[in-house]
């Protein structure tokens, strides 16, 4: 199966009380280790590509080519969504023409007329070529790629009016941060989901900053309609984890341990650890089947 519409498996998971998770990647070894826990485990996925993981790849189309080519020489039969994080309104375009299944127009911090008008061209353009649109109202904490919110909570009335474009899910802001969650954090604002699920019934909610709120947190907005929950970091930390015990206890400096398949074969063991564990949580372990 090549590359798929995110629409369809957030749909389901909506409906079945999941979560199909998006997990960030950087380079080759990012993708194939999720494309091959995903295949293992028959879940679904959603591989997130920031603007900056992008250029460092070489560009979209470096991309697309690199999935496509994994995705059939791998056998891998689950559905696969290739998906812009956070995208400004070129890069959305740019990805479209390369191949993308999927994109998010990340308008948060435009005035939200302008986040409106450029959401309501680009309903119309994905939903004609069969691909999926993320959408965002109120913008989330933290900084990724120079995009910086303030860990507001969205308007529900808000996130209606922009559900109700058509979009196929919903980011909004519940107080979740990204990257790494500082000391004092006040956790999730379950009361503004509550009002934003009440707001866009069956519309896929994304939940981003996935990266250390707790799993008993994780479950509860599962419940209350997050269909999506973005990962990044976390893969990132597995990653280097394993790979600064590699390095610390002098295994590239044994035989042939500097050979980078070697050397990063730790690493992907680090990332593909974290995405079994956060398939398990968010309940799209067989969903695939
Ligand atoms: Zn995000």
């Amino acid at each position: 199966m090549g590359l798929v519409s995110a629409k369809e498996m957030l749909q389901k998971a909506k409906a079945g009380h999941y979560a199909v998770g998006q997990f960030n990647i950087n380079n080759l070894e990012w993708t194939k280790a999720i494309l091959e826990v995903a295949q293992e485990k028959k879940s679904p996925v959603i591989l997130g590509v920031s603007e900056g993981a992008g250029k460092y790849m070489g560009g979209y189309k470096t991309v697309v080519g690199m999935v496509n080519g994994l995705i059939d020489e791998l056998n891998i039969t689950v559905p696969v969504a290739l998906h812009l994080d956070h995208g400004s309104y070129e890069a959305c375009y740019k990805c479209i023409k390369a191949g993308f299944s999927s994109v998010m127009f990340d308008g948060s911090h435009l005035p939200f007329d302008e986040n409106l008008a450029k959401t309501t061209e680009l309903v119309h353009v994905t939903s004609q070529l069969g691909l999926s649109l993320e959408a965002e109202v109120g913008s989330i904490g933290g900084e990724e790629d120079g995009v910086i919110g303030q860990g507001e909570c969205a308007d529900p009335m808000e996130c209606k009016t922009i559900a109700d474009l058509g979009v196929s899910m919903l980011a909004a802001g519940i107080g979740n941060i990204h990257g790494k969650y500082p000391e004092n954090w006040a956790g999730l604002s379950f009361e503004t989901l509550d009002a934003i699920q009440a707001q866009t019934g069956d519309m896929p909610l994304v939940l981003h900053g996935g990266t250390g709120i707790p799993a008993d947190q994780v479950k509860k907005a599962i419940s209350l309609g997050v269909a999506k929950v973005n990962v990044n970091t976390e893969c990132q930390l597995g990653f280097q984890a394993e790979v600064r015990k590699y390095i610390e206890a002098g295994k590239d400096l044994e035989g042939k341990g500097f050979d980078p398949r070697k050397l990063l074969a730790p690493g992907v063991a680090g990332i593909k650890a974290v995405v079994v564990e956060k398939m398990e949580l968010f309940g799209s372990v067989g969903k695939a089947e």
